[in-house]
C-alpha cells in the first residue's frame, strides 16, 4: 500500500477470536453471518502496520507479543507472528526506528519488551498517548502484561527513548498523531500523508468497520464508551472525505477503506 512515496504494510501479530458479545450485551450475530462466519465467531487479525519513510522504519502497534489471552467466550487473543512478518519484509528489530503504540492494551504493546523486560526494539523511539500512561502504567489496579509495566517504568526518567504525547505530534516525515480518547484515554491515531493521499491507522478507536452500519456495537475494551462512540463518528465522517482511507488494527484483512455517502453511509473497501 502506497500513500504518495510512503509505504505502509499491514501485518499480523496472531489472531483475535471476538463473540458477537465482545460488541455489546444486545449484539447477535444475526445479519452479520459474513463477520461470525467462524461458527458464530469473528476471526480479526492482531494487526500492526509497518510505515516507512524516508530513512524511518516506523513501526505502528506492536501485537500481544508471543503469548495468548483468554477471556472466555466473549475474546480470545493468540500472538507471537510479528518478527516473521518483519523478518520477511527485510526488517530486524534493531532497523526500526520508532514503535507507535495506539494505546497501551495488551494487544498493542505486546513486543515492546521481552519476558525479562528488555527492549526487543532497542533503538526505536517508543510513542504512546500520556494519559494511558497515568491509566495503565502507573495504576497497579490496572491490568497490563508485568514484564511490560516493567519495560516501561525501568525507562522513565532514563534517556529519551519514551516520548509520551499529549497533542497532535509529527514523528516522522508524513506521520503524525492524533488525539482519538475514548477506547483509551491517551488513544492516538496516525495519520499517514502524502503527495496529497492521506491514510488513517485507528488503532483501536474503530475497532471494526461494521461499527459504521451498527453505532450502537462499542468494544468490551472502551475505557470510556461515550467519548469513543462520539470519536469514532468523528473519524468516520473524517473517512468520507474523498481523500482518506482508513485501517483498524482489528479489520478483517487489515484491509483498508473508506465511507461512501449515499442512501445511509456505506463502507467501501
Ligand atoms: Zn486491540
Amino acid at each position: 500500500m502506497l500513500i504518495g512515496d510512503i509505504d505502509v504494510l499491514p501485518l499480523t501479530d496472531g489472531t483475535f477470536r471476538a463473540a458477537p458479545e465482545y460488541f455489546g450485551d444486545h449484539v447477535r450475530a444475526e445479519g452479520h453471518e459474513d463477520l461470525f462466519a467462524g461458527d458464530g465467531m469473528a476471526f480479526l487479525p492482531i494487526g500492526c502496520f509497518l510505515v516507512r519513510t524516508g530513512d524511518r522504519t516506523v513501526l505502528v502497534d506492536a501485537g500481544i507479543g508471543p503469548r495468548m489471552r483468554d477471556d472466555g467466550r466473549r475474546r480470545l487473543l493468540i500472538g507471537g507472528q510479528l518478527p516473521l512478518g518483519l523478518r520477511a519484509a527485510g526488517i530486524g528489530p534493531p532497523d526500526v526506528t520508532d514503535v507507535i503504540c495506539t494505546h497501551l492494551h495488551a494487544d498493542h504493546c505486546g513486543w515492546l519488551y521481552d519476558n525479562a523486560a528488555a527492549p526487543v526494539f532497542p533503538g526505536a523511539r517508543i510513542w504512546f498517548g500520556a494519559a494511558d500512561w497515568d491509566h495503565f502504567v502507573a495504576d497497579p489496579g490496572v491490568w497490563m502484561w508485568d514484564h511490560i509495566r516493567e519495560g516501561l517504568r525501568a525507562e522513565a526518567g532514563r534517556g529519551d527513548r519514551l516520548r509520551p504525547v499529549t497533542g497532535d505530534t509529527t514523528v516522522a516525515p508524513g506521520v503524525t498523531l492524533v488525539m482519538t480518547p475514548g477506547h483509551t484515554p491517551g488513544h492516538l491515531s496516525v495519520v499517514v500523508a502524502s503527495r496529497g493521499r492521506r491514510a488513517l491507522l485507528l488503532g483501536d478507536a474503530i475497532v471494526c468497520p461494521v461499527q459504521l452500519d451498527e453505532p450502537t456495537w462499542q468494544s468490551i475494551g472502551d475505557v470510556d464508551p461515550e467519548l469513543a462512540r462520539r470519536t469514532r463518528e468523528r473519524l468516520f465522517r473524517e473517512l468520507e472525505d474523498g481523500a482518506t482511507v482508513g485501517a483498524g488494527a482489528h479489520f478483517p484483512e487489515l484491509r483498508f477503506g473508506r465511507v461512501l455517502v449515499g442512501r445511509g453511509r456505506r463502507w467501501f473497501t
